[in-house]
């Protein structure tokens, strides 16, 4: 059994995949072809978004809003602590101060009220200037963006959607990546929506930002290619993995998010009463990246998955650390963080097989071996 299983989908899309391929071959329209911009346009269409620009992978797509916005030195951007470390990274390495905000203990999502109370906190510090926050919509599930933009209207904050796990994703009707002032997804292959190696994009309603960001996407480019206006990136996606993705989008809208949902749906029925499934709250819809357990201990966990693991069941710890212990950041005594909502999901979380292609009789042993091993 496959964790995520690439190769099924790969032998039902083979043929038109294979044939896109072959036509960047045959055209040799390697950089920004025309397959870019089309794919452009079918994304910001699917989103709801006036503009979406492509870009070479999700960490790129969190840096470049970071550099429109020029967010750096002295400016403190939220993040949640459970998350992958990309959220964390990008606000680091424009030289700003990432501040580790805990999560809701059911959703996994940024928790609205340890927001705010992480900017009362920063503020009355008087040290660093409150900037924007990262919601991510972790494991496909959209963060809750009412209850966010509460906490950012209230203090003029920015925000940026990390939608990298959100894709396909929504609330209401509105869809995930056009929840953030600026939004952004990856296209790693793993994702909901995945390529044949790196890729991202970032979504705006606003011209303006639309524009700088297709400029800091390729050298700060002004007006020509030679003309340089600001200091920017190269962070291109290739036209080759532009036409996969194209190929992959049809197959999302045309039945993998309902067979994802259906898929979870099962687990969950199976599942409830046995151990905590996750929840999806009332007018929310999940692109499913993961889905992801709670056991009761750390001990419990990680004897399940070992015990899964010599059945032939890969599952996966997402995440084992919380953020804010994470060495790189080597700021745990800066802040005093309250967390520990994420310090027990690191402890507890286990995420099981999930995607699209997992039949009736796959979610049957993976339910069976789970509810007789807790
Ligand atoms: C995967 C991921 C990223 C980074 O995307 P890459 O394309 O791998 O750079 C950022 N944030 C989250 C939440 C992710 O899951």
């Amino acid at each position: 059994m496959e964790f995520r299983d690439l190769k099924k989908q790969y032998s039902v899309l083979k043929k038109d995949i294979d044939e896109a391929i072959l036509k960047v071959a045959a055209d040799c329209n390697f950089i920004l072809g025309n397959q870019v911009k089309a794919l452009e346009e079918e994304l910001a269409d699917y989103v709801g978004v006036n503009h979406c620009i492509s870009c070479a992978n999700g960490t790129d797509a969190l840096s470049i809003a970071m550099m429109a916005w020029g967010i750096g030195k002295g400016d403190a951007v939220f993040v949640p602590d459970f998350t992958f470390f990309s959220s964390g990274e990008i606000v680091s390495h424009c030289g700003a101060t990432p501040v580790f905000v805990d999560v809701d203990e059911n959703t996994f999502n940024i928790s609205a009220d340890s927001l705010e109370n992480a900017v009362i906190k920063v503020k009355n510090e008087g040290i660093l200037m409150p900037k924007a926050v990262v919601a991510v919509d972790l494991f496909g599930l959209p963060a809750d963006f009412d209850a966010v933009r509460k906490v950012t209207d209230k203090y003029g904050l920015l925000v940026l959607e990390d939608g990298a796990q959100g894709f396909g994703g929504r609330i209401g009707d509105k869809m995930a990546c056009s929840f953030g002032d600026i939004s952004t997804t990856s296209f790693f292959p793993a994702k909901p929506l995945g390529c044949y190696g790196d890729g991202g994009a970032l979504f705006t309603d606003n011209d303006g930002l639309a524009e700088l960001i297709r400029s800091i996407r390729v050298h700060g480019k002004g007006t020509q290619k030679y003309d340089n206006v600001r200091i920017g990136l190269n962070s291109r996606l290739d036209t080759i993995q532009a036409a996969v993705l194209s190929i992959k989008l049809k197959a999302l809208k045309a039945y993998e998010l309902d067979d994802i949902n259906k898929a979870a749906g099962k687990y969950t029925e199976r599942l409830s009463g046995f151990v905590k499934t996750p929840v999806i709250p009332s007018g929310f819809y999940s692109s499913w990246a993961q889905y992801t357990l709670k056991l009761k201990s750390r001990e419990q966990r990680d004897c399940v998955q070992a015990a899964l693991k010599e059945r032939g069941i890969p599952t996966m710890v997402y995440y084992p650390k919380p953020m804010h212990r994470q060495l790189a950041f080597g700021i745990g005594e800066t802040y005093d963080f309250d967390c520990s909502v994420t310090e027990k999901l690191c402890d507890t979380v286990l995420s099981l097989p999930m995607h699209p292609y997992l039949t009736d009789d796959d979610i049957e042993t993976v339910c069976e071996n789970v509810i007789t091993l807790i």
